[in-house]
């Protein structure tokens, strides 16, 4: 069986294989590629205490990229998982107190994104050769720190690629901007504006836009291409970590198997909680997934009332990677609730574009609260949790990991529900040093940097991931620096068109 790829807002009609998907991205009618039928996973749970998990990795991607051969898949799961990560298992559980950690902080940039970054150039250099792709591929992208560094940590050096990315030179912190001008790869080229992140990512939009643009880039062989989130190939081997965090449970004798147990994940463009619901429809033996938000509680709101509202007040908090009022992977959770019926989620779609909301109808949303609960955590019940972890277990947890951890006590407390409890843990403590030291020493800290890393290491005692120790002797290798402006001038620069 050939499984095919459908836009949440078109026909089967015009479905596509997986390889031509993740090369697509974004359908052109501005849905999102999901599965026309169930995947079929050939992975008895038994033996998932056994496999390692390159092994769940192979038998996840194998359900959903049914276009690719196993020698295929099998390549891009080992040039994706291995020494990058500083872990052997890749994603270990560890439990402290009550909880379970489903650690996905171990690879190069120390957070999550890592997981499906790190095996997209793969999937899509791998998609390039089977469509008879003849042109490089070029990813562009704005960032506003992580997701650009990580998209870079996973292309540098891949054949075929090149990677660009744009930041606003004063919009990110101090060790973002050393990861972003040490990146190390030929193909990588970082860009610093003279402006905000807003600008960068207008911009690139416009430029991926430019018909103009993108027949000349044809002419010299080159091809855009994007990383964001909304790829089929990034949320496919978030799928896996669910199935191996499952195994490790059985493994350290926490759970029995067939026994089921939650997730709780910090949510922000509803990429990863994503990853979650199709590892349940898959048959992993999930009870509840527990779609976590800081103060930005759009989606709590939602799970709540089925009524989606952007038009609210936007609050930069210290969990800025779930800052996020358009949670882009919601529509395929949309698109499901409603019967797998594209026109209705093209049209809650439209009311989103033109009004900033939509409701659900009734019988939808108790379909989608049969498998979600939703909660938020403010920034001081964030800090209360970094502070309570620590101060009980010793075990230090970032402010993206905590907003999971504070939502999960209120849940239970609320539902008494008492399955074992996975909280997915999104970014390593050293990412945001100031924040987790703010926390754990009951008072405000103004050490930032390298400075603020060191601090807390005398009180946690973690060693340094190699993706810190390297970071502030490593070579500056990137200094170019343009007006928003210019920014497509600086493309043809570095892909050196006339
Ligand atoms: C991206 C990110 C999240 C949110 O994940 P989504 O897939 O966007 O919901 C949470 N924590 C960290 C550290 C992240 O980088």
């Amino acid at each position: 069986m050939t499984l095919l790829y459908r836009s949440t807002r078109g026909t089967q009609a015009d479905a596509l294989t997986a390889s031509a998907a993740i090369l697509q991205g974004l359908s052109p009618d501005g849905g999102l590629y999901v599965p026309t039928q169930a995947p079929q996973l050939d992975l008895d749970l038994t033996q998932l205490p056994e496999l390692s998990y390159q092994e769940v990795a192979f038998k996840v991607l194998k359900a959903f990229l049914t276009d690719f051969t196993d020698d295929e898949i099998r390549d891009c799961v080992n040039a994706a998982y291995d020494d990058k990560f500083d872990d052997p298992l890749i994603a270990p559980v560890s439990h402290h107190g009550d909880d379970f950690y489903l650690e996905l902080f171990h690879g190069a940039t120390i957070a999550f994104k890592d997981l499906a970054l790190s095996i997209l150039p793969h999937l899509m250099t791998t998609a390039a050769k089977k469509n008879h792709f003849n042109k490089e591929i070029v990813i562009l992208t704005a960032t506003s720190g992580d997701t650009g560094k990580a998209a870079m940590a996973g292309f540098a050096d891949v054949p075929g690629t090149k990677i660009i990315v744009f930041y606003p030179s004063q919009g990110v912190s101090a060790i973002q901007k050393q990861q972003m001008i040490t990146q190390v790869g030929e193909n990588t080229y970082v860009v610093a504006i003279n402006g905000n992140f807003d600008q960068a990512q207008t911009n690139v939009k416009t430029i991926f836009n430019d018909q103009d643009f993108l027949a000349e880039l044809a002419e010299n062989g080159y091809q855009f291409s994007s990383a964001n989130s909304i790829n089929i190939g990034r949320l496919v081997p978030q799928v896996a970590y669910y199935f191996y965090a499952y195994g490790q449970l059985v493994k350290q004798g926490a759970i029995k198997n067939g026994d089921k147990i939650n997730f709780s994940v910090p949510t922000g463009n509803f990429g990863d909680i994503l990853a979650g619901y199709y590892a349940k429809n898959l048959g992993l033996p999930v009870n509840q997934l527990i779609c976590a938000s800081n103060q930005n509680n759009v989606l709590t709101d939602f799970f709540e009332t089925g009524y989606y509202d952007r038009v609210r007040p936007f609050f930069t908090t210290t969990s800025p990677s779930m800052d996020i009022l358009v949670s882009s992977n919601l529509e395929r959770l949309i698109f499901h609730a409603t019967g797998d019926d594209a026109d209705q989620t093209a049209a809650y779609m439209h009311d989103l574009e033109t009004t900033g909301h939509y409701q659900i109808k009734p019988d939808e949303l108790k379909q989608l609260q049969n498998t979600f609960s939703a909660g938020f955590a403010t920034a001081d019940a964030d800090r209360e949790a970094i502070a309570k972890v620590y101060q009980s277990t010793q075990f230090a947890i970032d402010p993206h990991t905590a907003i999971a951890k504070a939502v999960a006590d209120a849940y239970r407390e609320k539902t008494d529900d008492q399955h074992p409890m996975v909280i997915v843990s999104t970014a390593s403590p050293y990412k945001f040093p100031n924040a987790v030291l703010t926390a754990i020493e009951g008072q405000e800290v103004t050490a930032d940097g390298l400075a603020a890393v060191a601090q807390l290491q005398d009180h946690i005692h973690v060693p340094l991931p190699q993706a810190i120790q390297t970071l502030f002797d490593a070579q500056v290798r990137h200094t170019m620096m343009v007006q928003p402006d210019e920014m497509h001038q600086a493309i043809t620069k570095i892909l050196k068109i006339d």
